[in-house]
Order: structure tokens, then C-alpha cells, then sequence
């Protein structure tokens, strides 16, 4: 029994772990929160919620909290407790002394998808108005920056096209490389409660997520694919659809770049895409993967979602590419029950690519080569924008370990845990002469820097998150900034530590800002968002209530443009040293590199990351269940417990990324997507071998 005292007041406010965007009710007595009660209200989740929402709150109040400001001339210091004021001079002097030696360069910014859309965008401005370049990256960057690159080509903007309750009139649905049951648990409960009433579903993951079978749900196909071999999957499909004659030409003639889609028709049924011709690449049997095409092609409004398992590979733009393919030839876009679904993992990945966080990107997906858009910012702000795109985050870390980069404003991540090559992500981070840490906990990050400046939680502040389905909910404060300041509040001061001169009082100022420079989110202001509860972008004179399903009468690019999508092996071989592929995944209870969720009640329920296993590959290593064993990869190695189990087909590893003893990026290797530079966290050759424990 959990006792909970009376509250006595109650704020509308949004969830800040997955990109669902569930919003509840924070119940408060006095400066204590009681309380998460799912609001029924709240658009997104209609007064649901998950575990994580619910109860994994009580990071924001853990001990380990950082409230006041700290310093050190060198990592290998001990940490100095100052006020905000020394600790704000000191980086500033710092920055400043870096681009006087070094070049305006030599020093950027990594944003977070965890902040409001607002402090994300001053983020973004300090670095263009203030440091004078574009070196700003998100961490995105990691997850779904190839969908920002596929979707922009083909439909011509980065976001899904529907809302979540288009789910409810689809036909079919298409999960590829996501299980939203663990990662987007209240969109899962949406979309089981349609797949009970009778949509088919098509799985395409190479584990046997629970989607594929569960209580009155079973996949009408599950293709459990080898990892790595996602586009070879998606084009067979095509094959499938355009030499079997299923393809909607009405749609295409009318929607689509027709030339386009000649060549791609042309590409797509050559016979080395047929499912046979792949077959024993993949590991799908062909029957199976020629009956889902067909299924996908005529079984009704026929929706496609995705996630990770599409992004994170060296061709993870051009499986987005192959699904914007399959939508636009089979005519599934424009109405509800159909599109393109890109699961954002975190709470605010949407709006921080929305912000203009990416180094070749102003905020609304304009490149800054584009004069109209950098003359937009550069008459507000005064100063006059790079127009060359900045470094992303592994260049700025390459940069760090050449001599080239020295300076990083790092707010709200933790890339020593979160990022690929752990190694060479700590000596980037260990050849610089100033990094600022700008979080809640002294996070892995934090042992390289300068700096560490307290954030705030998503409690604290005012603000807004978009969720995955371009929803821009309000983030509302119900208790004052345990450390003195918002995190907004706190890139302003910097910047004016540097000179800017900023006066923002209230974050609705910046979204206003947001407002007049950013034309999808013309329509938008906090009075809007009040009135309505929640607006979807684009937001605008021509959608002046937003728009939940986009591309209805035309693509944002105009015509849907149809691509090739030639498949390329990974460079990341198997072989006899490392004969297994790893792939990685997030567990419901946990949340990413566990930061917040392992500092609540919920690490109970996932004490340990571990190793899913094959019996068969278990026995062959005399690995038994709940064993240790030793996972290794050519980047490095690590140890945790065996289970054993045949959600994971012979031949391919799985586990979790929560828990820091774990390290699970120790392992992962530098391959990344050709277009984004997003890692291959999903393909890793490894060996397993019994082990005596850590
Ligand atoms: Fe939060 Fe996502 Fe769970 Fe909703 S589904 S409560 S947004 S973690």
C-alpha cells in the first residue's frame, strides 16, 4: 500500500520520457509532488499512461541531484562549488579565450532532446548569434536524423504524417524495427486494442517482439530479418508490388514525380530484388515476405510505423526512403488509417529537430546556405549567420582528437554513455579545453569537463514538447527550479556571460520568437495552446487549427519523389573471431541510459541489463540461463548475465543499453549512416564466451 497525502492543487503538465507525449495531472502538496494522474484531457494518450509516465518521476527530488554550480581548471581537479555568476564568468573566459587562439570554430554545442522546444531553439541561438557558427548538433543525430534525410526527400519534410488516432481506421499496419510495447507503450495499447478488432499486422524485426504474439494479437507475419538487411527487405517489397501489378497508378499519376517513379519501377523489379533473389541474405523465407507485400498492397489503409531498428544502420536513410516508397506506391498517404509513423524515442526529438538544432539546419528544416531563411534570423538578431553547415556531433569529437575543436556546451546528454565508440568519444571529450556540462546528476559526461553547470526537470519549467506526432503540448512549472534556474534561463546567461544582451522574461516570449522566424509554426503562442490544449504543426494561416494529417492534397516538396534504394552491406562483418550480430533495444520499465528511470522505484523491475540468447548458441558455449558471460566485439567488450531465450533467432544477441556497469556503447562500433552519421547501433559482431563475472 502506497500512502499518498491529500493534494492540493493539480497542473495540467507533459511527460518527459518517450515521444507518445502522455500528459497528466501533477497532483502538489505544497512544493511536493504527490501524484502523476493521467490527464483524460490529454490529447496524446487520452488518459492513459505507462509506468514510466506514471511513477518513474521521482528523479527530479533523488539526492544525487546537483543544485549548485561547479568548476575546475582541470579534470583531474577535484570540483569547486561557485555561484552561478563565477561559474558563468569562468565559461564564458574560457569560450572566449578558445575562438581567440583557435577560430571561431573551435567550439559548439550538442542539445538535447529532453528540453522544451524553447530552450532547445535559444540553444540553437547561442550558437549561430553568439559563437558565430553552426556547430550545433542534437542527439538526434543518434537516433532519427536519417529520418529528417528520408522523409525530407521523398515527401519533403522530417515528421510522421498522422496523428495517432489515424490508427483506428487502419487495414494493416506495418511495425518495422520498433516495439512500441516497451519504447511507446500508450501508442502500443492504441494500436493493440485496433489489431483485436481485426487489423492485420506485419512485423519486421529480427526478435520476436511481444506484438508478434500476444494475448487475441497475432502477426499475420513476423519477418525476422538478419540485422543489417532492412533495405534489401523494403525493395523486395516494392518487387513485389510493382511486378505483381499492385501498385496505385491513379496515385502515383496524380501525387507523384511520374519519372521518378519509371526509374524506380525499373530499379524495383529487377530480378536480384526479388524476394528468392534475397532470401538467403535476409533470412526471410520469400513466400512469406512476397505474402506480407501483398497483404501490405491490397489489405485496405495499410500504415507503416517505425523506429530505431530503421534508423540506426549504415543505410537507415534509405530503409526511410524504401518505406516512403512502399506508402507512395500503394497510394497509403494523405487519409487516416495510412502514412509513414517514425516512433520518436524521446519526449521532445520532434521539436528539437524542429528548432533548428541540426549544423546545416535553421529552425523549420531551412539549410543555412539559403540566404531568404538566414536573412529571416539574421534582421531579428542582428548579426549576420554562417552560411556554411557546422560539424555534427562525431565530427566535432574527430575534430577534438585532431587539435581542431576545444569547446562544448553540452545541455541535458550524456554522449559518453549514449554515443557509439565510447573510447573515442572520451578522448574527444579529453582533448578539450573546456567542457560545460549543463544536466541534473554529474552524469558519465561529466567526468570530462570544466564545467557542470544544475539543470532543471521537466517540473521545474515552463515550456513545450512535440511529440511524434508533430503535437505541441505545454510543459507546464509545478514547482520553482530546486537549483535557482530554468534550464532556459541558464543558456541565457551564458549567452549574456558572452556579451548577447538577451532579455527573454518568460519562455511564451521565445515561442513567439519561434512564431515570427518559423513559418509551420507561424500560428502558434502559449494563448493558442491554452485555448486548444494542444496544436499539431504545421500551424499556420493555411492550417490555422493545425494539421493532423499532412500531405492530404499534395506533398510538402510538391510531388512525392520515389528513389532508388540499393542495398549495401554493413561493413561490420560476422566472421569466425566474432561469428554473432548484436543488436540493442530499450525495456518498458527503463528509459535510455537509465539516468532518470534508475534513480526511481522503477529499477526494481529491470535491476540489470543482460544478454538474450539462442539455447542453441548458448549450449554450443556452454552457456547456461542466468549465467555470466564475456561480450565482445572488435571496439571492445563487456560482461553481463545469459538469457536464454528464442525471441532472438540463432545467430543474433540482444540486449539493453540502461545500466552504466554494463556499457553497453563500449562494443558498439564507429559505422555509420551514409547520409546522417547516425551510429550502426544495431549491428554488432560479437563472440560470447562464459565468464567468471565482472
Ligand atoms: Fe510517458 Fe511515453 Fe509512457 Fe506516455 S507512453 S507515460 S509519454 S513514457
Amino acid at each position: 500500500v502506497i500512502e499518498i497525502g491529500t493534494p492540493e492543487r493539480a497542473v495540467v503538465t507533459t511527460c518527459a520520457y518517450c515521444g507518445v507525449g502522455c500528459s497528466f495531472k501533477a497532483e502538489m502538496r505544497g512544493d511536493e509532488l504527490v501524484r502523476m494522474v493521467p490527464y483524460k484531457g490529454g490529447k496524446a494518450n487520452h488518459g492513459h499512461s505507462c509506468v514510466k509516465g506514471r511513477f518513474a518521476y521521482g528523479y527530479a527530488a533523488h539526492k544525487d541531484r546537483i543544485l549548485k554550480p561547479m568548476v575546475r581548471e582541470s579534470i583531474h581537479d577535484p570540483w569547486q562549488e561557485v555561484s552561478w555568476d563565477e561559474a558563468l564568468g569562468f565559461a564564458a573566459r574560457r569560450l572566449t579565450a578558445i575562438q581567440e587562439k583557435h577560430g571561431r570554430q573551435s567550439v559548439g554545442v550538442i542539445t538535447s532532446s529532453r528540453c522544451t522546444n524553447e530552450e532547445t531553439y535559444l540553444v540553437q541561438k547561442l550558437t549561430r548569434a553568439v559563437f558565430r557558427n553552426n556547430n550545433t548538433d542534437t542527439c538526434a543525430r543518434v537516433c532519427h536524423s536519417p529520418t529528417g534525410y528520408g522523409l525530407g526527400q521523398t515527401f519533403g519534410t522530417s515528421a510522421g504524417t498522422q496523428d495517432f488516432d489515424s490508427v483506428e481506421a487502419a487495414d494493416v499496419v506495418m511495425v518495422i524495427g520498433a516495439n512500441p510495447t516497451d519504447g511507446h507503450p500508450v501508442f502500443a495499447s492504441r494500436l493493440k486494442k485496433r489489431l483485436r478488432k481485426g487489423a492485420k499486422l506485419i512485423v519486421v524485426d529480427p526478435r520476436r517482439i511481444d506484438l508478434v504474439k500476444s494475448p487475441h494479437i497475432a502477426a499475420a507475419h513476423h519477418l525476422a530479418l538478419r540485422p543489417g538487411t532492412n533495405v534489401a527487405v523494403v525493395t523486395a517489397m516494392a518487387h513485389v508490388i510493382v511486378t505483381e501489378g499492385l501498385a496505385d497508378e491513379k496515385f502515383i499519376r496524380e501525387r507523384c514525380d511520374w519519372d521518378e517513379f519509371q526509374d524506380f519501377a525499373e530499379f524495383a523489379a529487377d530480378p536480384r530484388h526479388a524476394p528468392e533473389a534475397i532470401e538467403s541474405l535476409t533470412g526471410v523465407p520469400a513466400a512469406e515476405l512476397r505474402a506480407a507485400a501483398r497483404l501490405y498492397a491490397t489489405g485496405g489503409n495499410a500504415a507503416i510505423y517505425y523506429g530505431l531498428g530503421v534508423t540506426e544502420h549504415s543505410q537507415g536513410s534509405t530503409t526511410v526512403i524504401g518505406i516512403a516508397n512502399l506508402a507512395m506506391l500503394t497510394g497509403n498517404i494523405g487519409r487516416p488509417g495510412v502514412g509513414v509513423n517514425p516512433l520518436r524515442g524521446q519526449n521532445n526529438v520532434q521539436g528539437s529537430c524542429d528548432m533548428g538544432s541540426f549544423p546545416h539546419e535553421l529552425p523549420g528544416y531551412r539549410h543555412v546556405k539559403s540566404d531568404a531563411a538566414r536573412a529571416v534570423f539574421e534582421r531579428l538578431w542582428g548579426v549576420e549567420i554562417d552560411p556554411e553547415p557546422g560539424l555534427r556531433i562525431p565530427n566535432m569529437l574527430d575534430a577534438a582528437v585532431e587539435g581542431t575543436f576545444k569547446g562544448l556546451y553540452c545541455q541535458g546528454e550524456d554522449i559518453l554513455q549514449s554515443d557509439p565508440d565510447t573510447r573515442h568519444v572520451a578522448a574527444g571529450l579529453a582533448a578539450m579545453e573546456c567542457v560545460i556540462v549543463h544536466d541534473l546528476f554529474l552524469n558519465e559526461t561529466a567526468n570530462y569537463a570544466h564545467v557542470f553547470l544544475p539543470g532543471s526537470s521537466f517540473l521545474e519549467k515552463d515550456g513545450t514538447f512535440t511529440n511524434a506526432e508533430r503535437r505541441i503540448n505545454r510543459v507546464r512549472k509545478v514547482m520553482a527550479p530546486k537549483n535557482g534556474f530554468a534550464d532556459w534561463e541558464v543558456t541565457q546567461m551564458l549567452a549574456n556571460a558572452l556579451g548577447a544582451g538577451w532579455g527573454y522574461t518568460h519562455p511564451s516570449q521565445i515561442m513567439d520568437e519561434i512564431a515570427a522566424t518559423t513559418p509551420s509554426f507561424a500560428g502558434v503562442s502559449y494563448e493558442r495552446l491554452e485555448e486548444a490544449g494542444s496544436i499539431q504543426w504545421p500551424c499556420n494561416e493555411e492550417h490555422p487549427l493545425g494539421t493532423p494529417l499532412m500531405h492530404v492534397e499534395g506533398f510538402v516538396r510538391g510531388r512525392g519523389k520515389l528513389i532508388r534504394t540499393e542495398y549495401v552491406a554493413t561493413d561490420e562483418k560476422t566472421g569466425p573471431r566474432f561469428p554473432l550480430l548484436l543488436t540493442t533495444g530499450r525495456i518498458l520499465s527503463q528509459y535510455n541510459v537509465g539516468a532518470q528511470t534508475r534513480r526511481t522505484a522503477n529499477s526494481v523491475w529491470h535491476p540489470e541489463d543482460v544478454l538474450e540468447i539462442h539455447p542453441h548458441d548458448a549450449e554450443v558455449r556452454g552457456v547456461a540461463e542466468g549465467d555470466w558471460v564475456r561480450l565482445a566485439s572488435r571496439a571492445g567488450e563487456t560482461t553481463l548475465r545469459a538469457r536464454l531465450t528464442d525471441r532472438v533467432s540463432p545467430g543474433v544477441v540482444y540486449t539493453t543499453f540502461h545500466h552504466p556497469t554494463t556499457q553497453a556503447n563500449v562494443i558498439t562500433t564507429d559505422f555509420s549512416d551514409w547520409a546522417t552519421n547516425c551510429p550502426e547501433y544495431k549491428v554488432t559482431a560479437v563472440q560470447v564466451a562464459p565468464s567468471n563475472g565482472p
